[in-house]
């Protein structure tokens, strides 16, 4: 396990010297330590990155020669795939076949971009404009210097989301891990290494969100910053990059969405149901954590949803069988607990779960949990938990299912459970979210685009959408009939 910050193509120590923990969220010991930056190192590794930017020539390389460290990084992290899921675990809990499944992901990430790269060298093109005296020219440009701040569930993923796509464009990049999850990104960074990517051209800072992150965010030679974490921390990124106009992109939280129709197949649902909260425990940002179901088949879903929640296996997420692990964080278990609590005192049923997992002296497990009976204006219902904890709800018509669905300042995912093909479509066109699932919840594509509608965020990734977010556009134009023009010279 790495302890260093790779900054303009070496490792070095923070330049206060100041560390933080590792932390095994399955049984709470401290395992490791790591480099936490200071505002001096931000600053260094944005210097490098706007040199390789700038003058050593990242931005001007083709498409082609970008895709080949593309596919090696690509390879390498598919190469490692077992270790790098093995510290994916060990930071975040997840099990770990959810955390080989992210690794590999993410090395299909960056071989996607790779072949997004290539295409951009034939991406220049024509078109018509009005007067036929003049012709121009569309073109793209990689946009800067890419700040990227990622979160702690889907660690490596999330990096590559970011990473990936801009490099793909010829942008340079300071990534900025979520600190309780910062082993697999300073892999990425020796990997890089590996691939030998120019020096500056990736930078790993590890380090705390108020520290490094925000000296990254108000870095005045930072073109972007691509964040993806919690709404308040969102908003103030974007406030922050009012001031000298960065581009932003903000994958933000959720509170989405499953409504579940009276014809709708009952064991399918429930297993996409369970998938959707209590996948990565739930701490997933388009988790399914407020399912509308019909009246008459409320009873029913909710009876199979308890019986099979409770055969889940908690565990460590290194342990064969495990379905749940612990939660990232004691900070994260005393969150779910105190919105449950809460739910709880304003007369919520907890219908199962509802408490720490029995049955462990160490670790923050949390049981699968399902409430019922919520206000509509009560925080349960409201707000996301982040933990594995799904809300009920039922209903009487598609309208009002609708309403209800739509009735949150929140708008990343939604799912409709239904055998009637038309219902369907005209249900996922009136969800107001950026991803909409039929008769299924949570797949993600590499090819297809990710984001939120209202306050889940700001843009799209993945797809021609994530690489969008770092390419400026351009236009030539040329005036091509013989001089003179003739507005003064006639
Ligand atoms: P967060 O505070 O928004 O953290 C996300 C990232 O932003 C981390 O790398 C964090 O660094 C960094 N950060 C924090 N403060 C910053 C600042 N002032 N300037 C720049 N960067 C800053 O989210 P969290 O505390 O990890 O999780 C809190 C809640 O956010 C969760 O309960 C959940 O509701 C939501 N969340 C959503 C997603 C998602 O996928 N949309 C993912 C994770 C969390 P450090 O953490 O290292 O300090
Ligand atoms: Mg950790």
């Amino acid at each position: 396990m790495r302890t260093k910050l790779y900054i303009d193509g070496q490792w070095r120590d923070a330049a206060n010297g100041k560390q933080a923990d590792v932390v095994d969220p399955a049984t709470e010991e401290v395992v490791h330590q790591f480099a936490s930056a200071s505002p001096e190192d931000v600053d260094l590794a944005v210097k490098a990155a706007r040199r390789a930017f700038d003058q050593d020539g990242w931005s001007r390389t083709t498409g082609k020669q970008r895709a080949q460290y593309l596919r090696r990084i690509a390879k390498i992290i598919g190469e490692r795939q077992q270790e790098l899921a093995a510290l994916e675990t060990l930071d975040n809990g997840k099990p770990l076949p959810e955390a080989m499944w992210d690794v590999g992901d993410s090395a299909g990430c960056f071989e996607y971009y790779a072949k997004l790269a290539e295409e951009l060298d034939n991406d220049e093109h024509a078109i018509a404009v009005s007067d036929d005296r003049f012709a121009c020219r569309i073109r793209r440009e990689p946009l800067g210097v890419v700040g990227a701040i990622t979160p702690w569930n889907y660690p490596l993923l999330m990096a590559s989301w970011k990473v990936a796509p801009a490099l793909a464009a010829g942008c340079t990049v300071v990534l900025k891990p979520a600190e309780l999850t910062s082993l697999t990104a300073l892999e990425l960074a020796a990997i890089a290494e590996q691939a030998e990517l120019p020096a500056g051209v990736l930078n790993v800072l590890t380090g705390s969100g108020s520290v490094a992150g925000d000296a990254l965010v108000k870095h005045k030679q930072v073109d972007k910053v691509a964040f993806t974490g919690s709404g308040p921390i969102g908003s103030q990124i974007m406030r922050e990059a009012a001031t000298d106009m960065k581009r932003v992109t903000l994958e933000l939280g959720g509170k989405s969405p499953m409504v579940v129709f009276e014809d709708a197949d009952i064991e399918a649902t429930v297993e996409w149901m369970m998938f959707g909260i209590f996948w990565n425990q739930g701490q997933v940002c388009s988790a399914t954590s407020r399912v509308l179901i019909h009246e008459s088949v409320y009873d029913k879903v909710l009876e199979r949803l308890v019986d099979e929640a409770g055969k889940i296996k908690i565990g460590n997420g290194k342990d064969e069988g495990t379905l749940l692990g612990p939660l990232v964080s004691k900070k994260q278990l005393d969150q779910v607990s105190a919105a449950v609590e809460r739910a709880r005192s304003e007369g919520a049923t907890v219908v199962c779960g509802g408490r720490r997992a029995p049955g462990f002296d160490k670790g923050y497990y949390y049981e699968p949990t399902v409430l019922a009976d919520l206000k509509l204006d009560s925080d349960a219902w409201v707000e996301e938990i982040f933990g594995p904890v799904l809300c009920v709800r039922s209903f009487k018509t598609e309208a009002e299912a609708i309403e209800v669905a739509n009735e949150s300042r929140f708008g990343l995912a939604a799912a409709v459970m239904t055998q009637d093909q038309a219902r369907a479509e005209r249900v996922s066109n009136a969800l107001r979210a950026g991803i909409v699932w039929v008769n299924c919840s949570q797949p993600g594509f590499t090819e297809a685009p990710w984001g939120g509608y209202k306050q889940s965020g700001i843009g799209r990734e993945l797809g021609p959408w994530g690489l969008d977010n770092y390419l400026e556009t351009k236009q030539v134009t040329s005036y091509v009939t013989p001089a003179p023009w003739g507005w003064y010279i006639k």
